[in-house]
């Protein structure tokens, strides 16, 4: 099999490894569609995430779908052909913090194509890959792969907005149209949000965003009055949420939001630039909420993208081969021409 495998800043390789064979309750999946993450871009660029860098090789992706084509001894819920949407998440279900509904925080947990552990959790942009039975969910058979691998961008946004509590009649900020801002704003319309506005520092994000259903999209850097509107009577805004991750965007939404309201935290802040205004949250008791990746809500993005609750097609950019990875990668960090590149089959 073909593996897109990172071995640091700038250095993607597309090479062989031998096929993987599945444990007892493991599947082999035939890689179908896979749609790169900025934490993959943060690995391609940069060589790893913040603080975490990576000190072995290791293949990456984790937003994926693909076909089951062998299975454990002990599996009993899938069976080779079936087309699954795989949760990259491998919580071991045994910690306080899976016991206590909140595997999304397991500390003991396999994330696909992450360095934060040593050996590092091998990702899944590879032509096989293994997942735990419990890992893989069915898709209908007219689901597409790169469909049913937005089921992880799409659980993340998810589970911000049941982060951030009740959201009917709500009126909505996010900061930052990349591909979780966007199907944020798209996830607080389906939780009955009445109006949602979009900002970035780039345009045709935001067009995008207006696509995928935004009221109002606003470029903070050419529309700055727009963006002092929004502190107007101590803020518009009932509900924020950050996902750019930028200091300067969090300072935004502690202005943008009214007294008692509440901010989301879902971007990655870069190390040593996250001081928040700590007064300004505390004299508007504002509730500033934390957001980290998910677990059920990826069976509810399933869900939803099967029942056509939400379509995805204006986040997709493009569809590259393993063979073009690095141009894929290339395309995927150039925010005037890309929200979701993917790669395919083939
Ligand atoms: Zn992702
Ligand atoms: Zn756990």
């Amino acid at each position: 099999m073909i593996a897109c495998v990172i071995h640091g800043a700038k250095d993607l390789r597309v090479q062989e490894q031998s096929d993987p064979q599945p444990g007892a309750g493991e599947v082999v999946v035939r890689f179908g569609a896979g749609g790169i993450c900025g934490s993959d871009l943060h690995y391609y660029f940069e060589g790893g995430i913040g603080d975490v860098k990576i000190k072995e090789p290791m293949i990456v992706g984790h937003e994926v779908a693909g076909e089951v084509v062998a299975v454990g001894s002990e599996v009993r819920r899938t069976k080779p052909g079936d087309r699954v949407a795989v949760n990259p998440t491998r919580a071991c279900l045994q910690c306080p913090e899976c016991l206590s509904g909140h595997a999304n925080l397991c500390r003991n947990v396999l994330f696909f194509g992450s360095a934060s552990s040593l050996p590092h959790v091998p990702g899944a942009f590879a032509s096989l890959f293994l997942a735990s039975e419990k890992q893989c969910v069915p898709v209908p058979p007219k689901m597409s792969f790169r469909v049913a691998a937005s089921a992880e961008p799409l659980a993340v946004a998810l589970h911000a907005v049941a982060q951030c509590g009740p959201l009917l009649g709500k009126a909505v900020l996010v900061t930052g149209s990349g591909p979780i801002g966007i199907l944020v704003s798209a996830a607080a319309h389906l939780a009955g949000a009445s109006r949602v506005t979009v900002t970035d520092l780039f345009d045709e994000p935001l067009q995008v965003a207006l696509r995928m259903g935004a009221e109002e999209v606003v470029n903070v850097k050419s529309q700055p009055d727009l963006l002092a509107e929004f502190g107007r009577d101590r803020g518009q805004f009932d509900a924020v949420f950050e996902a750019s991750g930028n200091a300067r965007a969090l300072e935004n939404c502690i202005t943008s939001v009214r007294p008692a309201g509440r901010i989301v935290q879902i971007g990655i802040m870069p190390a040593g630039n996250a001081a928040a205004p700590i007064n300004r949250i505390m004299a508007k008791e504002l509730k500033l909420i934390g957001s980290f990746r998910f677990y059920d809500e990826f069976e509810w993005a399933v869900d939803l993208l099967a029942a056509n609750r939400i379509d995805l097609t204006p986040i997709f950019s493009a569809e590259y081969p393993f063979s073009r990875a690095i141009e894929a990668f290339e395309l995927a960090s150039d925010r005037h021409r890309a929200v979701k590149v993917s790669l395919v089959a083939g």
